[in-house]
């Protein structure tokens, strides 16, 4: 595993203006402060850059669900140097049960770890060298006779040596990237919920289990998240649950009332339920223009059944500092970067998509594989 080193830092003054002409350092300016963002932000701050981010909302560490570290997203945080810190505040997981109404229990090995949203963000947040701007809202990337640049929602705009966008599915860095790239809904989406633990019977240690009723197209699990914090998690078939006109909390009650109770009173208990609207890429493209690149979902969304929505997103910050770290012309950085991005983007994709039509097809009779761990 390369360890990522840093070749320069720019100093820890948040105070030094970033527009500083005197450093001769690169400036990156990072669009959206999801896992993403700042995953990216920090490899290229450890590598030396310049780095401002902006977030259009208030707080970057504020959406409340769990996350399933698997394989690739944990090597990724190792080379980070953020692997140790982080475990503490997850929960190993080594085991996955499943049960299938009207079919055999089955049993898989895993090794992956399940930590809040939060606190894998506030992990890699945790450097006060990188430029933080609050409701920043990015109306767009535009391009001119000197290259791209980024305009703001008030009109002001910005550029730098590399533009990074990581806003997520509904990406607008992408319209300037690749117009016209699609994405489909997924047909299954979630109901996830972060809960203090309540020595639910159904929870155990290091073991993720998860019910699924084939007949309604639902599925639930629990997982332990970090010290004292539990993960539960609803899955179901939209086209099938989803009436119109209906509230979130409507649909949610109406499938809730199909699974264990144990898990329904868990999940209606708490204050603090999303619902995951997934979805994928219709087509995978090369997600570079110039200096402007995309990177975590924005770049690859793809179906939950895979666990790799973050994982992937730590996997692209990482090639993308090695790629900076081998190259010494942006171009053939981002190149390398994508090249290596792409390939296991497909992976998930179609991998998502099988799992989803497994699903549907009520033929997910157990976990085929660790990363068939359905979104904790
Ligand atoms: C409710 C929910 C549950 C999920 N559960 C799981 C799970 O269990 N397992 C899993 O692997 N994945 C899960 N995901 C997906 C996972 O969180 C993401 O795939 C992963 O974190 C990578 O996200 P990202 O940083 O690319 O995008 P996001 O997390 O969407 O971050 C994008 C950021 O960009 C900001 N932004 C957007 N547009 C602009 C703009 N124009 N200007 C400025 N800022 C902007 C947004 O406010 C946001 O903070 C879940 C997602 C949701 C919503």
């Amino acid at each position: 595993m390369i360890r990522l080193k840093p070749t320069k830092r720019w100093g820890t003054d948040s105070r030094v203006p970033f527009s500083d002409e005197s450093s001769d350092s690169k400036t990156a300016v990072v669009i959206g402060g999801g896992v993403a963002g700042w995953a990216a932000a920090r490899v290229l701050n450890e590598s030396g850059w310049r780095v401002e981010l902006h977030e259009k909302s208030s707080a970057t560490a504020s959406k409340g669900h769990a996350l399933l570290l698997m394989e690739n997203g944990l090597s990724a945080l190792e080379a980070m140097g953020l692997k140790g810190d982080l475990l503490r505040h997850g929960s190993k997981i080594n085991v996955a049960k499943t049960r299938v109404a009207g079919s055999n229990n089955s049993e898989t090995l895993v090794d992956c770890v399940c930590l809040p949203r939060n606190a894998l963000v506030e992990a890699l947040i945790s450097t006060d060298e990188i430029k933080l701007f609050h409701y920043s809202l990015v109306a767009g990337v535009e391009h001119d006779d000197l290259g791209s640049f980024i305009r703001f929602e008030d009109g002001s705009v910005r550029r730098a040596d590399l533009i990074v966008g990581a806003d997520g599915v509904h990406s607008v860095v992408r319209q300037f990237v690749a117009p016209g790239f699609e994405i489909r809904m997924g047909r299954v989406q979630e109901f996830v919920a972060l809960l203090p633990e309540n020595g639910s019977r159904f929870l155990s240690q290091e073991v993720v289990r998860k019910i699924h009723l084939p007949e309604f197209g639902l599925a639930a699990g629990i997982a332990p998240a970090g010290p004292g914090q539990e993960v539960v998690w609803v899955q179901f078939d939209h086209q099938r649950w989803c009436r119109a006109e209906q509230s979130d909390q409507e649909l949610l009650e109406t499938v809730l009332a199909k699974l264990p109770q144990a898990i329904g009173t868990r999940i209606r208990n708490s204050k603090v339920t999303h619902r995951w609207r997934t979805c994928d890429a219709v087509k995978l493209k090369k997600m570079i223009r110039g200096n402007v690149l995309l990177v975590g979902d924005a770049a690859h969304p793809c179906l939950p059944f895979t666990s790799q929505g973050a994982n992937a997103a730590l996997v692209d910050a990482v090639n993308l500092g090695r790629g900076l770290h081998q190259h010494s012309r942006i171009e053939d950085a981002l190149d390398q970067f994508w090249l290596k991005s792409l390939a296991a983007a497909n992976q998930h994709l179609e991998a998502g998509r099988m799992l989803e039509q497994e699903f549907l097809s009520g033929r997910m009779t157990a976990l085929p594989r660790s990363t068939s761990l359905a979104a904790a």
